[in-house]
């Protein structure tokens, strides 16, 4: 190939990790590397619900891509992407049209409503700076107009959060924390206050091993946090939510309802005609779509089955960052003209969710359980090695999280 022009999409963790990568490996007079992103930061998607809480600004959650990006090395387009033509090598922009020899796919999730009515237009949902801190200033001025109304209204103070996975399970933890702050700021009795978490399985954080799940609702509980198991959400509305359990419909007034029970690969790829499995392109072992051999894929919107269990691994940073040392591997293999490419082999260091600032729960090396302080601890090591990783000491230091045991 004369001079390729590789283009990634998307500068979530999959798509920032390869740039930054392939800027270190590539030499400019061999590739050109343009990286586009709907906006000129890159954020850390892992702590975006502590932005919705609000127990984290979100100027800490993101990073000018100027600030890790070298610009004499990689062309940054700032634009949205619309679609993939991977017969004609071009993408289209809401801007203009990129041609490109190699390509990678890095534009992450968006929600998945199941069709459930109403959830599309009456409910929040984690998915980036934007959605987040709405999250956070809508429940603000409910809180503010709570006192400022004649007739109180419950619903200004019930949040419902709809979904104990991961992602609903560490916001609840972060709302238990910020509520009494919250409430201090505008004159609310706490005891008002309801966080309530429906989880349509048994459990939440189904997977998990049950004492560390134990642990985990014992903690949130203690909080305040109230959860309905084994309940479907059925509907969302404007002021309230309605849900099903043991056959039995209840409605809940509540302004504020934040789904949290599924995402999905970004829908651009399947709408720019890639051959899908649940919406994803599962890759080959190398991590290119199986229809082209110049796109790869990577994070949330590969699919890579795990052959043990004969599941797809679910949808991680953890994931996404690992995958992309094995494409910009093979990026490079392929600008070099040789055709050896390397496969991926996912090496899953545990998994740590937080429940809040100061708690927390985790598996790691193996089976290795961990609770409370030394969970909470490992997860801010996670987060502050994936930012040295990124920039270096320079970045750690502006953006890490140092405050360990409070
Ligand atoms: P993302 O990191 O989502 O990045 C996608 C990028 O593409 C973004 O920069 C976005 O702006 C850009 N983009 C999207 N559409 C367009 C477009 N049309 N045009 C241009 N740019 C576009 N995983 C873990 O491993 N550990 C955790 O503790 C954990 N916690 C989580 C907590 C929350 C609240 C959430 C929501 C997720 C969590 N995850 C966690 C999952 C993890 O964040 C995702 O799996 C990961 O972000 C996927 O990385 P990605 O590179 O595929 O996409």
């Amino acid at each position: 190939m004369n001079k390729p022009n590789i283009v990634i999409l998307g500068a979530g963790y999959g798509g920032m990790m390869t740039t930054v990568k392939l800027q270190k490996s590539l030499n400019i007079n061999h590739a050109t590397i343009t990286l586009v992103n709907k906006h000129d930061y890159h954020y850390q998607t892992t702590w975006l619900h502590e932005n919705a809480a609000g127990t984290l600004h979100q100027d800490r959650t993101r990073i000018p891509i100027k600030d890790v990006v070298n610009m004499n090395k990689v062309n940054f387009v700032e634009d949205t992407v619309v679609s993939i033509k991977p017969e004609e090598k071009k993408v289209k922009l809401e801007n203009g049209e990129l041609d490109y020899d190699i390509l990678v796919i890095g534009l992450g999730f968006e929600a998945a409503t199941f069709g459930i009515p109403g959830l599309e237009e009456h409910a929040f949902t984690i998915g980036n700076i934007n959605s987040s801190r709405l999250i956070r200033e809508h429940i603000e001025y409910n809180f503010a107009k709570y006192n400022n109304e004649e007739e109180k209204n419950q619903g200004r103070l019930n949040i419902v959060v709809g979904g104990g996975g991961f992602t609903g399970v560490e916001f609840v933890g972060e709302l238990a924390n910020r509520i009494p702050e919250l409430c201090k700021e505008y004159d609310i009795d706490k005891a008002l206050v309801r966080i309530i978490n429906i989880e349509g399985s048994p459990t939440v954080l189904s997977g998990f091993d049950s004492q560390l799940v134990e642990y985990a609702m014992n903690s949130l509980e203690s909080r305040g946090v109230e959860f309905i198991t084994g309940a479907m959400l059925k509907e969302c509305k404007p002021e309230s939510i309605v849900y099903e359990k043991d056959g039995k419909q209840e409605e809940i007034l509540a302004f504020t309802t934040v789904w949290a029970a599924g995402v999905r690969a970004n829908s651009i790829v399947e709408a720019s005609g890639f051959e899908t499995n649940r919406g994803k392109i599962e890759v080959r072992s190398d991590m290119r779509s199986p229809e082209y051999d110049d796109v790869f894929v990577i994070g949330d919107c590969a699919l890579v089955m795990n052959e043990e269990t004969g599941k797809p691994f679910p949808p991680t940073a953890q994931i996404a960052i690992q995958e992309s040392s094995t494409v910009a591997h093979n990026v490079k293999v392929l600008v070099e003209g040789h055709d050896e490419l390397e496969a991926f082999e996912p090496n899953i260091l545990g998994t740590v969710a937080s429940l809040g600032n100061s708690d927390a729960i985790g598996v790691v090396l193996g089976d290795h359980k961990l609770y409370g302080w030394r969970a909470t601890v490992m997860k801010k090591v996670i987060d502050n090695r994936y930012l040295l990783k990124l920039g270096g000491f320079g970045l750690l230091t502006r953006k890490g999280k140092f405050n360990i045991f409070y």
